[in-house]
């Protein structure tokens, strides 16, 4: 129900605060109305007394049951008692005659207020169905409408940051815990933002693994950071943690876009987070946004051969021994007008492309030339490279490979190639088969940023893995939550019995190397022992290290 006949039947039905006075008053004043009105037309022996029943059923539609009763005992004293028979004469009514007349004014009165009653439950019933997700209890799309009947609808004026927020494989925590306890997660996802965001925020549930938030502010990075914080959090059902992550699109409120559109706006950003395996994006514009891809993928080609592009390299240490076995090789493009531009901004899109073999070459064309200037310096240490599941299905890639290693005269086993667990986990039984061809060729494989893909872990076994990196989101939470710490742990020992080593990522500071410790965990690596350097600053720190070790 929509515009002005929606506000006065809300009005009507559902008075608040001054509307509540106003309808007394307007009770009041029909009552005296009336009561003149029968006075002047002669008094009760007419059939004036009739129009009683107007503010009696307005009372009654009003206030329900209460209202259709007080008001007809009002009438019926005022037409009773305090009206003669007869005006001209002023004969005295029959006392039976104004009690049986007030008694129908009640009568009427309740009864229709009953039924007002009625109709207010149903219509309430209805359209709380109607906006509400019948399993969660949380608004629904359809309270994107304004409606004057629901309160948390969402209101277009007030508008002016419009969050998407999606689940991520929603569908694997279906199977996991059951729908019933999937809903209770939603319950409590919803219930963390509505107590973290201000009062005036509104919050719905648009699809079963979506939640949409329209926000009043207009600061974007502060509501980012606010329900980025709000989500990261452990989620508890039945006393057992889940790890759930999100991918979230925001897109501004314009005033040439509908709430709808911004809406469906900020869900392709989600849908693109989500892909690209993001946090967040923010929209931009449609057509923005698909040039600056375009034009990213521009610059990327030329930076590939004009210098821009450049590896860091992140040592891996081995807690036994306390020294550097390995590197991860890291991209980093510093363009010379826009600066930085980050690895996950552009690889995603690279990915898309045929270019993402060329920078996979050229990342290991370049890691070779590091690992022989370091083992000119008499250091020995592995170099991982990231590697996208399209890599692996180029047939040409490994021969290029394998003919480049040769070239450079490198045993093979001191290259390892990381793949990220849910690009695995997509084409599992290609990359499988990929897999094991490599792996012929005595190459490593470790399996990155393990944990966040929401598996069963029982396909590890299938597969000719050396290393598994438990992500970064686990060892930071882990000092937090007692939980988390159970399962790094339960995920080491499984590792440890499919005889295959765990390194620890993202280890930022002592008491998490304490606790990787205490569970025998073999690698670690982070910034707590260092970040990412280029090639020069990579050979200082080993022999600054060194250094520090013999003494
Ligand atoms: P990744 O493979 O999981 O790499 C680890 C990321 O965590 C790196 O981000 C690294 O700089 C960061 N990191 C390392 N230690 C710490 C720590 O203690 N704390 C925190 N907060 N972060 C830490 P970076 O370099 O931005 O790379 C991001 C992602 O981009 C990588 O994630 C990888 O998936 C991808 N990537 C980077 N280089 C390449 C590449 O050459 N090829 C491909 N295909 N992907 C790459
Ligand atoms: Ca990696
Ligand atoms: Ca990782």
């Amino acid at each position: 129900m929509k515009g002005k006949y929606a506000k006065i039947i809300n009005y009507l039905l559902y008075p608040k605060g001054y509307a509540i006075a106003i309808n007394v008053f307007i009770i009041a004043l029909l009552s005296f109305f009336v009561y003149l009105f029968v006075y002047y037309t002669g008094g009760t022996k007419y059939v004036y007394t009739h129009s009683s029943y107007l503010p009696v059923i307005f009372a009654s539609v009003v206030f329900g049951v209460k209202g259709g009763f007080i008001t007809g005992i009002v009438c019926g004293v005022l037409l009773g008692p305090l009206m003669p028979l007869d005006t001209k004469t002023g004969e005295v009514q029959e006392t039976l005659n104004w009690v049986f007349r007030m008694g129908v004014f009640v009568i009427v009165g309740v009864f229709s207020g009953l039924m007002a009653n009625v109709f207010r439950y149903n219509t309430k019933r209805i359209i709380d169905y109607l906006t509400h997700n019948q399993e969660t209890g949380i608004p629904n799309i359809s309270a994107l409408t304004k409606n004057y009947l629901i309160k948390e609808a969402l209101d277009d004026e007030n508008t002016q940051l419009a969050f998407s927020i999606l689940i991520n494989k929603y569908e694997n925590i279906i199977e996991v815990i059951s729908r019933d306890h999937y809903n209770d997660l939603i319950k409590q996802i919803y219930h963390n933002l509505r107590s973290n965001l201000p009062q005036e925020t509104q919050i719905i549930q648009s699809a079963t693994d979506k939640i949409w938030v329209a926000i009043k502010d207009p600061n974007i990075e502060e509501y980012i950071n606010k329900i980025l914080t709000t989500l990261n959090v452990s989620y508890y059902i039945n006393n057992i943690p889940l790890f759930v992550t999100f991918s979230i699109g925001v897109c501004r409120h314009q005033n040439y876009y509908s709430l709808i559109d911004t809406f469906k706006n900020a869900d392709m950003s989600a849908r693109r987070a989500q892909k690209y395996n993001v946090p967040y994006l923010i929209f931009q514009n449609e057509h923005f946004e698909s040039f600056r891809n375009i034009e990213l993928l521009g610059m990327f080609r030329n930076a590939l051969y004009q210098e821009e592009l450049n590896l860091h390299y992140q040592p891996k240490i081995c807690l036994k021994t306390n020294k550097p076995i390995g590197i991860e090789a890291l991209l980093r493009w510093n363009h010379p007008k826009h600066g930085e531009i980050k690895p996950l901004e552009i690889i995603p899109l690279i990915e898309e492309t045929e270019l993402i073999n060329t920078l996979s070459y050229w990342v290991l064309k370049r890691s070779l030339d590091t690992v022989s200037n370091l083992s000119k310096l008499d250091i020995k240490m592995k170099i991982s490279l990231n590697i996208s599941p399209k890599n692996l299905m180029d047939k040409n890639f490994i021969d290029r490979v394998i003919d480049l290693v040769d070239h450079y005269n490198i045993d093979n086993e001191y290259i390892e190639f990381e793949i990220t667990e849910s690009a695995l986990i997509e084409n599992l039984d290609l990359c499988a088969k990929l897999l094991k061809h490599i792996k012929d060729y005595r190459i490593g494989l470790s399996i990155d940023d393990f944990g966040i893909g929401y598996s069963s872990l029982s396909y590890l076994s299938n597969l000719p893995v050396d290393i598994v990196k438990i992500d970064s989101f686990f060892i930071n939470q882990m000092t937090k939550e007692k939980a988390v710490r159970h399962i790094v742990h339960s995920t080491i020992e499984l590792v440890h019995d499919l005889g295959m080593k765990v390194v620890a990522e993202g280890v930022e500071n002592q008491e998490q190397l304490e606790i990787l410790k205490g569970m025998n965990c073999d690698y670690v690596q982070g910034y707590l022992y260092a970040k990412p350097m280029n090639e020069t600053d990579l050979i200082n720190w080993y022999l600054e290290y060194h250094k520090e070790e013999r003494i």
